[in-house]
């Protein structure tokens, strides 16, 4: 029997993008929000072609490049001395070799294009302020309205809607902690390329940052692994944790307001769908460390190729054949994300000599 209707349960950029892609093979949906609004939560995002090639599929695209910026050059520089030691170029670039572009943005502004296109669609519709405290399939159908086909989990890395899958993955602490600030464009140091992605690396710890010009402000991420996120929260402060590293980047730290803790979660192995009725998409089946910035972007992939298999073969065939696709290119970005952590975080001699071999082969991402 095909699909006509399903239930998403968040309307993240996992949720969205699904009501959006669903709606596009004109399957019907109704996304269910915690949040009485869509404010913003979060900060940057980088927007790889991966991600925007899809976005462009679902006529988002134009928007973004309205506001957002493609960075020259994705470079990586030394926390210590600020030397330059691998650089890689984007902007047209990244147009002429991925056939799509490469944009930074606030993850409000990405959030804010999908909710606008899913409102102008009449087979999206948006339920914000439910929060399902269980998943519950009752409860789910008398929001929607109707028993839902499907139920689709875009509910993020503490999903609830893991319940109704068997041998669900489970989230778990990964080591690592963020902080994300933003210092406005006027207070920024020079030595902050303005239109760069730019990761200064130490040992254990790197900071990424990146302008959001829409928003007026530079990014910035600060990651550091081996970390407590009870005791890092609370005493260990940012301040400390970059205390060996450049002088101007102990300033910029120093100096920085409010900046937000994030310690920072990943889901175990497990089972996405329950070969009937359920799937798990985007931070819900997958949260990963974001090494290679591909969060997002997972959540972009996952939901328009769900909706594609969905809309083509029966739904048990389609969701077992979702989660052995995704699995497999899941597991492709969380071992370039490994990689990318060990260059990135190298202490002692490995440190020297990732030094000289960037120079000779960067990263494919480089990301926070
Ligand atoms: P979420 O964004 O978590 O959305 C889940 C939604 O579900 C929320 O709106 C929530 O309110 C709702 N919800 C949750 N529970 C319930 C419930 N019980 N009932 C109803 N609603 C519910 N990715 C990139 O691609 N590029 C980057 O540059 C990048 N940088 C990052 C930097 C940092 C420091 C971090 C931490 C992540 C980064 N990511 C990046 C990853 C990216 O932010 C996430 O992977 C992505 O936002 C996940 O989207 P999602 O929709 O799956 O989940």
């Amino acid at each position: 029997m095909p699909v006509g209707n399903v239930a998403i349960v968040g309307a993240g950029i996992a949720g969205l993008t699904a009501a959006l892609s669903f709606a596009r093979k004109g399957i019907s949906s109704t996304v269910i929000e915690q949040a009485p609004e869509l404010t913003e939560v979060g900060a940057g995002l980088q927007v790889s072609p991966n991600a925007s090639r899809i976005l462009a599929e679902l006529g988002v695209l134009a928007s973004l490049e309205a506001i957002w910026m493609e960075p020259d050059i994705i470079e990586l520089r030394s926390g210590t001395s600020l030397r330059r030691l691998a650089a890689v170029p984007s902007g047209r670039s990244a147009r002429q070799r991925w056939g799509a572009p490469y944009g930074l943005l606030h993850r409000s502004s990405l959030q804010q294009a999908l909710l606008s296109a899913a409102q102008d669609q009449p087979l999206c519709r948006l339920v914000l302020g439910k929060r399902l405290d269980v998943a519950d399939r009752r409860a789910i159908a008398d929001i929607a309205g109707t028993e839902p086909d499907l139920v689709v989990g875009a509910d993020g890395v503490r999903s609830v809607i893991r319940s109704l899958v068997p041998g669900a993955p489970q989230a778990r602490f990964s080591g690592n902690v963020a902080w994300r600030i933003t210092v406005p464009d006027a207070q920024t140091p020079d030595f902050i390329g303005r239109k760069n992605v730019t990761a200064f690396l130490g040992s254990s710890s790197h900071l990424v940052c990146y302008p959001l010009r829409e928003a007026g402000c530079i990014n910035l991420v600060a990651i550091v692994s081996k970390a407590d996120p009870e005791a890092d929260g609370r005493g260990r402060t940012l301040k400390h944790a970059f205390s060996r590293w450049h002088p101007a980047i102990q300033r910029l730290l120093s100096d920085v307001t409010a900046p937000t803790f994030w310690p920072l979660y990943e889901a175990g192995p497990g089972n996405w769908q329950d070969g009937a009725k359920t799937v798990l998409i985007g931070d819900a089946a997958h949260a990963m460390m974001p090494f290679a910035a591909q969060g997002a972007a997972m959540a972009i992939e996952d939901a328009f190729e769900l909706a594609g298999r969905v809309a083509r073969i029966p739904l048990g065939a389609a969701l077992a054949d979702f989660e052995t696709r995704r699995r497999q290119r899941a597991e492709q970005v969380r071992r370039r994300g490994a990689f990318n952590k060990f260059a990135y975080h190298a202490r002692g001699p490995v440190r020297l000599a990732r030094d000289l071999v960037l120079g000779l082969r960067p990263p494919q991402a480089l990301a926070a």
